[in-house]
């Protein structure tokens, strides 16, 4: 009898699945993706979805089967929506607008979500559509003014940026680089609770990369600062956009060199200490690339 032998199409929905179920970053919403070219211009079409911003919330509307998604502009009628809005990206096929000086009341069908619950909302490709959103749509928000002359800024047509109609001077979306690193010790990895984090919480290192650094410098510096410590075989992993800080966090895996006595600075870092697999305290989750580094720890792949 012939045995069952899995097609490549089964093949690759099991490694799909795996990758979802063990290792989803919350920007990781393949088969999904964000398309961030400016593709699409002009007028916005029924289907196309317009994003409603009011007090750091998102607009979102909840469909006949009670899935989130965001409202279309076939939900509004012509009248009532702004002349002003701006083109964001597209997920998959459909395109994203931020309406300018808009809010909807909410109603049963229509209500408002604080950024920060979108990180546990599903879908997960419309959290993460809402989160890439809102770091765009403070953007725009935020410099409607030139930082130079302070006259007007207006879009560009041919990129991503806003140019002042006054002097001339080009403004890019702002992205902040910053180091995520996970040190081990032989079989224990260093966790550390930082004071902006939330209480009871321990995660790995991170900082900014400060002007003039390489990556490897700030790793080094910032591992020196807030726990008094020298590492060594610097390992690059993956890297994660965070919108809700406006960074991209670049992840590294590296080992103590010398002396493992931790000096922690009493100013970022409360408390840091070296943990076994299986003792770890309560811990960043993985839908955030300090949580997935952690768990790779955990379960021996680190
Ligand atoms: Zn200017």
């Amino acid at each position: 009898m012939q045995k069952f032998k899995p097609s490549n199409s089964t093949l690759l929905l099991n490694i799909i699945f795996n990758y979802h179920f063990f290792l989803a970053m919350i920007n990781e919403i393949f088969p999904h993706k964000i398309k961030i070219e400016l593709s699409k211009k002009g007028q916005i079409e029924d289907q196309d979805y317009i994003l409603i911003f009011k007090d750091n919330s998102l607009l979102l509307k909840r469909d006949k089967e009670g899935c989130l998604d965001f409202p279309q502009k076939k939900d509004f009628s012509d009248k009532d929506l702004p002349s002003k809005y701006t083109y964001l990206f597209n997920i998959d096929n459909t395109a994203c607008f931020y309406m300018w000086n808009f809010t909807k009341l909410e109603s049963n069908e229509f209500f408002y979500k604080d950024i920060q619950e979108f990180r546990y909302l599903s879908p997960q490709h419309i959290a993460w559509t809402g989160i890439v959103a809102f770091q765009l749509i403070k953007w725009y928000l935020g410099n409607v003014y030139c930082g130079t002359c302070g006259s007007e800024n207006e879009e560009k047509n041919d990129e991503r940026a806003l140019v002042c109609k006054n002097c001339k001077t080009i403004q890019y979306p702002k992205i902040s680089p910053a180091i995520i690193v996970a040190i081990k010790n032989e079989d224990k990895i260093l966790l550390a609770r930082n004071s902006n984090i939330p209480e009871g919480r321990h995660s790995i290192l991170a900082g900014y990369i400060d002007v003039g650094e390489t990556i490897e410098e700030t790793i080094i510096r910032e591992v020196k600062e807030e726990v008094g410590l020298e590492v060594k075989n610097l390992k690059y992993y993956k890297s994660q956009p965070w919108p809700f800080s406006g960074s991209l966090m670049i992840g590294f895996f590296v080992e103590v060199f010398g002396d493992a006595t931790i000096k922690i600075d009493n100013k970022e870092i409360e408390h840091a200490d070296w943990y076994s697999r299986g003792t770890l305290p309560n811990h960043s989750a993985s839908l955030s690339i300090a949580g997935e580094m952690i768990e790779l720890f955990e379960s021996g792949e680190w």
